[in-house]
C-alpha cells in the first residue's frame, strides 16, 4: 500500500501524464534496446565529455493546479486598459466559433505544416480562403500563405525588389521608406538592410528625389499617424526611376479604400491581426505579403496553390517549393520555416464568417466612430490630422502629459508621440460611450454625442470616401465568403475543414527535427486569458509587469537549460532566431575590428535555414562534408577552418546532428572554430535530446536558438505559430536585439543591433506555454524527459532496424532521439519513399520526415510523450507495409496496381462501383484492426504536385473553374 505521504501527494503532478509509459513497458522496452535503466541508456548514449555535472537549477515541479495558480497570480499584475495605441495593433471581437473551435482546438493547433497535403486538406483550403482575402483586398494577383509580422514582411518585401532588380542586373542598392511607417517596421527593414549593403533612406514621401540608385520604396497606407495619401503619383516617379512600391497597408481599411494595386503597388505587406485575433502583447499574428503574378518565383514564404488528385479531382497543397529555404538553401527566397498558420487560419475564418458585407460594416462603423471623434475632439479645440483618415487620428497642440495621466486614471492608453501630440487608434470594439471618455479627456462635453433622449446625435457623416481613395472594386466574391454568417453554418463548415486533418488527437506524429510532443491543455489555457491575450505590446510598464516577471522568469530558465548568460525571446521562429544569432555574431566581430569576417561554415546534413539565415546576414557559405557515419568530417572540418581563418565568421551546428548522432567530436569542433577566430552558432532545433543532460553552452558554442514550438511545448499550429528565442555567452549580451518602442534590459551595450520582430518580445502570449511546461515538468521531470525521448527512439530504431535499416548511429550502435531509416533499396522494386509515406495514411499515420536530412529515407522522431502501446502501434504499421513492399519486390504484387502505388485510398473509392485493383477493398482501406475502431479517411488521393506547379492556382476564385477543367479523363485509372 502506498504511504500517507504519497496519497496526500497532489493527485494532478504532470510529469506522468506527459512522459512514457507504464513501469512495466518501460521494462519490456528497456529489455528491447538492451539496458537496465534509462540512465544507463542515457550514458551510453550521450558522450561523458559533455555531460553535465549537476542537476538544472529550475524550481522543482509544479502539479497543474498549482502552476495554473501561480501564473494565475502573475497574470494579475497585468492591467488590461483600453488600448487606442494603434501602430499596426488593434483591438478584435474573435468570433467566439472561432475561439472554441480553432484557436483552443487540438484538431487545429497540435496539426503539423501542410506538407503531407492528401491529410491537410482543412488547412489548406482555409489558407487559400486567406490567401484570397489578401488578393482580393490588396487588388495584387499572389499573395501568400503568412508570414510572421508586418514589419518582417515588409523587410522581406524589400529584399523581393532587391532580387528582383539585381535579377535585371541593376546596380541599385538604396531603399527609400517613408518616415510614415510604423516605427518598428523602419527598425527592422533598417536590421535587414545593413548587412546586405542596402542604404535605407528615410523621409517624406511628396519630397523625395529618388537622388542615388532606388529599387524600391516603402509607404504606409494609412500611415502611422493615421493621414491617407494619394500614392498613384509618387509611384508613377518610383517606377520611372526603376524601382519597385511596397506598401504596408491595412485589410480593414482595405475594404473602403481604394486597393494598393489599382495604383501601381508592386508588393503590398501588412498584418491580418485584427481579423479576430487577439493582440497578445505583440503575437502571434498573421502577417502578409501580395504581389503581381510576375514576382511570384521570388515570393518568401509559403504558398498554397490548387492542383488535382490521381481521381483528377481538385486538390490543393503547397506550391512553388523549389523556392524555398529547404530546396534552395542560401540561394532561397526567404529562410521563413514555421510561419504563422494558426492565425491565418482565423484570420481567414473571420472573413469567412462576416463575409465582404460584414467586413465592410465593421470598417465603415470604425470609420464614422473616427468621424465623430474629430468633431468632438475640433469642438473641444484640439488639432488633428486633415482628412481622409480611417481609424486613427493625431492630436497636436495639447499637453500630452496631463492626457495621458488623465487616460490611464480612465483605464486606456493613447498613443505616446511627443510632448504636445498623442495618437488615437480606434478599433471594432470602440462605442459611443467610449468616444464620449475620450472627448472628455481634452476637455470635451461627454454628453454631446448623444440626445436628451439618449439617441446618437452624430451628424451624418460620409462614412465611405470620395475619389481617390474610394474602393471600387468588388472583393471576397467566392461563395466561401458568402454562405456561412449564421454560427451553425460556421460550426459546421469550420469542422468540416477540420475532420480533413490528422492532427495529433488522431495519432503520432513521429516528424524527425520537428519534436511533435504532448501540447497539454494545461499549457494552452493561460493563452485565451484576457490578461495575456488582451495587451497592446507598447503598453506602458507599469501595466504590463505580469509579462515582465513571466519573460524574466522564462529568460532565466532557459538560460539554466542552455547554459548562457542571457537569452532574447523576440526572434519569432527557428529561422528568425538564427538570423538573430549570426547578426550577434556579426556585431561581435564587428565590435572588435574584424568586421571583415564573412565565412560561415554549415555542414552539408544542416536544415535548410541555415544556409539561408547565413545568407541574410551576407556571410559566404562554406560546406563541410559529413562522413559514413554521418558526423561531421572534422578532417574537413579543420581544414576549411584553417583556410578560412582570416574570414573566418562562425560555425552553424545542429547537435545532435540533424542524423540522429551525438558527435562525440562536438568539443573539439569547437574549440577549432574558436582558434581560427569564429563563433559557434548551435542549431537547437534538437534539444530535445539536450535538456538537462547538457547544453549548447556548456558544449561550447556561444549562441543558439530554441525553437519553443518543438522542445518547449508550443503547438505546431499546423504550419505556425512558433517561438525561436536565442541564448548567447556572456561575451555576447550587449549584441542582443534592440526595440525601437520599448527599451529592452539587453540593450545596454550601445551597440543597438536593431529589431528583428515588430514586438519587443515576438509571440509575447504563446510563451506562457513553455513556461507551463518547464514549470510543471520541474528540473529532474525535463532531464527524465529528454532520457525517454532517447529510450523511445532507440525503442523503434531497434524494432526496425532488420526492415529498414538506420542510416547512421552513434557510439555503442545507439541513436539521439531522432533516427533515419533507408528506403533506397526499394527503389530497384520502383517503390519509392513517398509511397511508404502514403500508404501510412491509410493506416491512420503522418509520415515521419521525408528525405531530410538524406533523399529517400524517412526520419523519425517519437518523443518522450509517447506510450509504447502507440510506438508499438506505429511500428507494426510499418511493418505491415514493408509486407506489402515485399510482395511487390518477390513479383506477388503488380508493380503499379499495388495498395502502395494507389496511396492514400479514399472513401470514395473505396466505395466506388469499379473497383479495379488486384488487392481488396479491405486490404486497401483497413490494412490493420485498429483502422476498423476509428478509420481517419484521407479526404483526396494522391496529390500530384507537379500539374499545379505548372497551372498555378492560388486562390479560391479560380477554383471553380479549376474543378472543372481537371475533371477525370477516362484514361485515369
Ligand atoms: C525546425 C528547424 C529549423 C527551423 O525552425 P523554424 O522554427 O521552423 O523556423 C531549423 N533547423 C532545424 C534543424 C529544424 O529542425
Amino acid at each position: 500500500m502506498a504511504s500517507p505521504r504519497d496519497l496526500l501527494a497532489p493527485l494532478d503532478t504532470f510529469e506522468r501524464r506527459h512522459t512514457g509509459s507504464p513501469a512495466a513497458d518501460v521494462a519490456g522496452m528497456l529489455q528491447t534496446v538492451g539496458f537496465d535503466s534509462v540512465d544507463a541508456l542515457a550514458d551510453a548514449a550521450v558522450p561523458a565529455n559533455i555531460r553535465l555535472k549537476r542537476p538544472l537549477r529550475l524550481p522543482a515541479a509544479a502539479s497543474e493546479s498549482t502552476a495554473l495558480a501561480e501564473l494565475r497570480a502573475i497574470a494579475s499584475k497585468n492591467k488590461v486598459f483600453r488600448s487606442y495605441i494603434g501602430m499596426g495593433y488593434y483591438d478584435t471581437a474573435t468570433p467566439g466559433v472561432i475561439q472554441r473551435n480553432i484557436l483552443e482546438n487540438p484538431a487545429w493547433y497540435t496539426a503539423y505544416t501542410p506538407y503531407q497535403a492528401e491529410i491537410s486538406q482543412g488547412r489548406l483550403e482555409a489558407l487559400l480562403n486567406f490567401q484570397t482575402v489578401v488578393t482580393d483586398l490588396t487588388g495584387l494577383q499572389i499573395a501568400n500563405a503568412s508570414m510572421l509580422d508586418e514589419g518582417t514582411a515588409a523587410a522581406e518585401a524589400m529584399m523581393l525588389a532587391h532580387r528582383v532588380k539585381l535579377g535585371e542586373s541593376h546596380d541599385a542598392s538604396v531603399f527609400f521608406v517613408s518616415d510614415k511607417c510604423q516605427p518598428q517596421t523602419i527598425d527592422i527593414v533598417k536590421t535587414r538592410a545593413k548587412p546586405l549593403n542596402v542604404s535605407v533612406v528615410t523621409g517624406d514621401h511628396r519630397t523625395y528625389d529618388f537622388a542615388g540608385k532606388v529599387f524600391g520604396v516603402l509607404v504606409q497606407y494609412p500611415d502611422t499617424t493615421g493621414s491617407i495619401h494619394d500614392f498613384a503619383a509618387f509611384f508613377e516617379k518610383a517606377h520611372a526611376a526603376g524601382a519597385l512600391c511596397v506598401v504596408a497597408t491595412d485589410l480593414l481599411a482595405l475594404t473602403l479604400l481604394r486597393a494598393p494595386g489599382e495604383f501601381g503597388a508592386d508588393v503590398a505587406v501588412g498584418s491580418a491581426q485584427r481579423f479576430g485575433v487577439p493582440m497578445g502583447f505583440g503575437g502571434p499574428h498573421a502577417g502578409f505579403l501580395a504581389t503581381k503574378d510576375e514576382f511570384k518565383r521570388q515570393m518568401p514564404g509559403r504558398l498554397v496553390g490548387v492542383s488535382k488528385d490521381a481521381q483528377g479531382n481538385p486538390a490543393m497543397r503547397l506550391a512553388l517549393g523549389t523556392r524555398e529555404q529547404h530546396i534552395r538553401r542560401d540561394k532561397a527566397t526567404s529562410n521563413i520555416c514555421t510561419a504563422q498558420v494558426l492565425l491565418a487560419v482565423m484570420a481567414s475564418m473571420y472573413a469567412v464568417y462576416h463575409g465582404p458585407a460584414g467586413l465592410k460594416r465593421i470598417a465603415q462603423r470604425t470609420r464614422l466612430l473616427t468621424r465623430m471623434l474629430a468633431d468632438g475632439l475640433k469642438a473641444a479645440g484640439a488639432k488633428i490630422n486633415a482628412e481622409p483618415v480611417f481609424d486613427t487620428l493625431t492630436v497636436t497642440g495639447i499637453a500630452a502629459a496631463q492626457i495621458h495621466a488623465a487616460a490611464a486614471a480612465a483605464r486606456l492608453n493613447l498613443r505616446p508621440v511627443d510632448a504636445s501630440t498623442v495618437g488615437i487608434s480606434l478599433d471594432e470594439t470602440t462605442t459611443v460611450e467610449d468616444l464620449q471618455v475620450l472627448i472628455s479627456l481634452f476637455g470635451g462635453a461627454a454628453t454631446s454625442l448623444h440626445t436628451d433622449r439618449g439617441e446618437v446625435a452624430a451628424a451624418p457623416v460620409e462614412s465611405d470616401y470620395a475619389a481617390p481613395f474610394a474602393r471600387s472594386s468588388e472583393f471576397l466574391t467566392a461563395s466561401v465568403f458568402n454562405k456561412y454568417h449564421t454560427e451553425h453554418e460556421m460550426l459546421r463548415y469550420i469542422k468540416r475543414l477540420e475532420t480533413k486533418d490528422l492532427s495529433l488527437v488522431h495519432s503520432m506524429i513521429s516528424l524527425g527535427s520537428c519534436t511533435m510532443k504532448l501540447n497539454a491543455t494545461s499549457e494552452m489555457f493561460p493563452v485565451t486569458w484576457p490578461e495575456f491575450g488582451r495587451l497592446h505590446p507598447f503598453a506602458p510598464a507599469d501595466q504590463t509587469k505580469g509579462y515582465a516577471k513571466m519573460f524574466a522568469q522564462l529568460e532565466k530558465w532557459l538560460s539554466e537549460i542552455t547554459g548562457f548568460a542571457a537569452v532574447s525571446l523576440q526572434p519569432n521562429a527557428g529561422s528568425q532566431g538564427e538570423y538573430a544569432g549570426l547578426l550577434v555574431i556579426r556585431a561581435y566581430h564587428e565590435s572588435r575590428g574584424e568586421g571583415h569576417r564573412n565565412i560561415c561554415l554549415i555542414p552539408t546534413s544542416a536544415h535548410g535555414t541555415n544556409p539561408a539565415s547565413a545568407a541574410m546576414c551576407n556571410f559566404k557559405v562554406v560546406p563541410v562534408a559529413c562522413d559514413a557515419n554521418g558526423n561531421i568530417d572534422v578532417t574537413d572540418l579543420k581544414a576549411k577552418a584553417a583556410e578560412h581563418a582570416a574570414n573566418l565568421a562562425a560555425l552553424m551546428v545542429t547537435y545532435p546532428s540533424t542524423h540522429g548522432v551525438f558527435e562525440t567530436s562536438i568539443k573539439s569542433i569547437c574549440k577549432a572554430i574558436h582558434d581560427h577566430g569564429g563563433q559557434v552558432y548551435m542549431d537547437g532545433a534538437n534539444m530535445n535530446a539536450q535538456v538537462g543532460l547538457t547544453s549548447p553552452g556548456y558544449i561550447g558554442a556561444d549562441v543558439c536558438h530554441l525553437n519553443l514550438h518543438k522542445t518547449f511545448c508550443i503547438p505546431h499550429g499546423g504550419g505556425g505559430p512558433g517561438m525561436g528565442p536565442i541564448g548567447v555567452a556572456k561575451h555576447l549580451v550587449g549584441f542582443l536585439p534592440s526595440h525601437p518602442v520599448v527599451p529592452l534590459h539587453h540593450d545596454t551595450g550601445g551597440h543597438h543591433m536593431g529589431a528583428v520582430s515588430a514586438a519587443p518580445w515576438g509571440s509575447a502570449s504563446i510563451l506562457v506555454i513553455s513556461w507551463m511546461f518547464i514549470r510543471m515538468m520541474g528540473p529532474d521531470g525535463l532531464t527524465r524527459a529528454t532520457k525517454f525521448a532517447l529510450l523511445n527512439a532507440n525503442y523503434i530504431a531497434k524494432r526496425l532496424d532488420a526492415l529498414f535499416p538506420v542510416l547512421y548511429r552513434g557510439a555503442g550502435g545507439l541513436i539521439a532521439h531522432e533516427c533515419i531509416l533507408e528506403f533506397r533499396p526499394w527503389k530497384k522494386h520502383g517503390l519509392e519513399v513517398e509511397d511508404v509515406a502514403k500508404r501510412l495514411m491509410d493506416y491512420g499515420y503522418h509520415a515521419p520526415t521525408m528525405s531530410f536530412p538524406v533523399p529517400g529515407t524517412l526520419m523519425i522522431e517519437p518523443t518522450e510523450s509517447e506510450t509504447k502501446a502507440e510506438l508499438d502501434r506505429f511500428c507494426d504499421a510499418l511493418v505491415a507495409i514493408h509486407g506489402e513492399m515485399a510482395a511487390v519486390a518477390s513479383g506477388e504484387s503488380d508493380k503499379l496496381n499495388n495498395p502502395l502505388k494507389h496511396a492514400p485510398h479514399t472513401a470514395a473509392v473505396v466505395c466506388a462501383t469499379e473497383w479495379p485493383h488486384p488487392y481488396t477493398r479491405e486490404r486497401a482501406a483497413f490494412p490493420d484492426k485498429w483502422t476498423r475502431a476509428a478509420k481517419f479517411w484521407p479526404a483526396t488521393g494522391r496529390v500530384d504536385n507537379v500539374y499545379g506547379d505548372r497551372n498555378l492556382v492560388c486562390s479560391c476564385v479560380g477554383m471553380e473553374a479549376y474543378a472543372e477543367a481537371a475533371k477525370p479523363s477516362p484514361t485515369h485509372a
